[in-house]
């Protein structure tokens, strides 16, 4: 086999952090929020009266978002460069890879996983912010047409929710909404029974579907108060590759794009009954995430007991995941100082993964 992409310090983990600009919400707080974060080579830091001294923290690659006249601005094309491109490349060698998108509600999970707008980002070649789903699915396709031509790679796409540990097809026809069911099979592990999965002979076909699960999100999201935020999205591209006759010189490899729930703690009084479902349902998940990802950095010294199976999430994910996958963390945070609480969990949990 090609020697695998890796990380710098030869593990499958990589870790990122991504600062957005201020938004006119941010400014609008009484007093305006002023930017909080600096960064300096590969360290982040927090500077904020309230906390005394600066935080500082380390990461494999620190995206600074906030204002594009910086000489270190990073772009849609720069982010998905950097941590995008070597999960194509290894589910081009056979390995499953999977992007987690992290950080509380409003810190650029969306933008940076699919683009400005979840309508109309898909355009890549005429939209400067498409991120980096639709940037992954186009590469995919040039790569392809590059080939030898004894080489044949066919994909297939899926696209669900899971909410309150429930999965929801975000390409089922309106016939099938009802909620889905997680079976693993013994040789091929955890899969979602009758999820609609699609053939794709072109971007312009896989990016039909991707407008069609966006479009699903968003009814999903008015109907059901914000479910978006309270929801983590799974985008997943299968590829089988073959070259020449040999069956045994097939290679299957599977990448899962997730935009993960809002990180945000609910507060201590909880509205509803349901709020304090979800509350509990998706700091479950993202908790055993944050478990499951540390167990894995871990074990690459010693052997440890992996809980996938705390969650939906981490359980569906579980091939893809760990072995020779290669996994990779997308932290978002708000630079704002009213964001600081929200934005110190977050650069918490990154490091703790790491
Ligand atoms: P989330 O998915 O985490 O809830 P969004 O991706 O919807 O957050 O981002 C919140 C707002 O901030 C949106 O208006 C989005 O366009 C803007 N935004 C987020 N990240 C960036 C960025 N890197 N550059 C410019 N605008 C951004």
């Amino acid at each position: 086999r090609i020697s695998k992409e890796k990380n710098e310090d030869g593990s499958n983990l990589t870790v990122a952090v991504r600062i957005r600009p201020l938004t006119e919400k941010d400014q609008a707080v009484i007093g305006g929020a002023s930017n909080i974060i600096k960064v300096r080579d590969k360290e982040l830091i927090i500077h904020s009266n309230s906390l005394g001294t600066d935080h500082i923290f380390q990461y494999d690659h620190i995206f600074w978002s906030c204002d594009n006249s910086s000489p270190i601005y990073a772009s849609q094309e720069d982010v998905f460069t950097t941590i995008g491109k070597p999960l194509l490349n290894s589910a081009f060698q056979g390995y499953n890879a999977c992007l987690f998108a992290y950080g509380q509600t409003g810190s650029g999970k969306s933008f940076s996983m699919m683009g400005q707008h979840l309508a109309d980002c898909v355009d890549i070649d005429s939209d400067n912010y498409s991120g980096i789903i639709p940037r992954f699915c186009k590469d995919l396709f040039d790569r392809i047409a590059k080939l030898k031509r004894d080489s044949h790679v066919t994909v297939e796409v899926s696209y669900f929710e899971i909410y309150n540990e429930k999965i929801h097809d975000l390409l089922a026809s309106s016939a099938n909404k009802l909620p889905l069911k997680v079976r693993e099979h013994p040789m091929w592990g955890p899969y979602v029974v009758d999820l609609t999965v699609k053939p794709v002979q072109t971007y312009s076909q896989l990016r039909d579907y991707l407008l069609i699960g966006n479009k699903n999100r968003a009814i999903a999201a008015t109907t059901m108060n914000e479910k978006s935020s309270r929801s983590h999205s799974i985008f997943s591209v299968e590829l089988c590759m073959s070259e020449g006759l040999r069956k045994e010189d097939n290679r299957r490899s599977k990448v899962s794009l997730v935009d993960l729930a809002g990180s945000e703690r609910l507060g201590n009084s909880y509205s509803t009954d349901e709020k304090m479902r979800e509350g509990v349902f998706i700091n479950k998940a993202l908790l055993t995430l944050g478990k499951v990802i540390s167990a894995l950095a871990a074990d690459q010294k010693r052997n440890q007991f992996v809980p996938y199976r705390e969650s939906v999430l981490t359980w569906l994910l579980k091939e893809s995941l760990g072995g020779n996958s290669l996994t990779s963390m997308l932290a978002t945070i708000s630079p704002a100082s009213t964001h600081l609480e929200e934005t110190l969990s977050t650069l918490r949990y990154a490091c703790q993964a790491r």
